[in-house]
């Protein structure tokens, strides 16, 4: 298991934390997988369509055998197994599950890219990153992630939910 990769997972529709925490369960259960750390949960408003209810987000950061690729087929399969249809783009779901980071990888492909286009414009996802591991850094940068959080906007629509203490632990989440 000797790839890092930080998972952003989000939901709107209820029961959000239980969305939350059936997708950790999966991942949990997956042999090829070892969760490391977790963030805090956060509340966010929606941003791009805003006429939806709040999100609950949080990051991961796993320990995985698995390549980006196969990373993803389990993200995607995951987000079927809990019943999610292709939405609009931006509209509600009832978990998405992006990969932030995969080592220090760049990657470009029809059905991937890593490190996540859009996550240094979102509060919602580089809050929990950095929560995480406030340290690590934009792939082939030095630039801290926490300095790219200080420019983004919309910090202010990121309240904390629940409040949780780092490593892993499968109690946490009742199963
Ligand atoms: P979004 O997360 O941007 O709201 P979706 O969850 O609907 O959009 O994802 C659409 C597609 O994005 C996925 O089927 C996947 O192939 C692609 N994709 C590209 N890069 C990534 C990534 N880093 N993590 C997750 N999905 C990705
Ligand atoms: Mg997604």
């Amino acid at each position: 298991m000797n790839n890092k990769a930080f998972l952003s997972l989000g939901t709107n529709i209820e029961d959000r934390d239980a969305n939350l925490q059936l997708a950790l369960r999966s991942l949990r259960s997956h042999e090829e997988i070892k969760i490391e750390k977790l963030s805090s949960i956060y509340e966010t408003d929606p941003v791009g369509y805003t006429d939806q209810a709040a999100f609950l987000n949080m990051a991961v950061q796993l320990a995985t055998s698995l390549s980006a690729e196969a990373l993803l087929e389990l993200c995607l399969s995951i987000e079927q197994q809990l019943g999610r249809i292709r939405e609009f783009k931006w509209g509600p779901r009832i978990i998405d599950l992006d990969i932030l980071l995969y080592n220090q990888d760049n990657i470009k492909s029809e059905k991937l890219i890593v490190p996540h286009p859009r996550m240094c414009e979102r509060a919602f996802v580089l809050i929990p990153l950095v929560e995480i591991d406030s340290t690590i850094c934009f792939p082939g940068t030095d630039i801290p992630l926490e300095d790219a959080l200080s420019s983004v906007q919309e910090r202010k629509g990121v309240r904390l939910w629940k409040q949780i203490n780092g490593e892993d632990e499968s109690g946490l989440s009742g199963n």
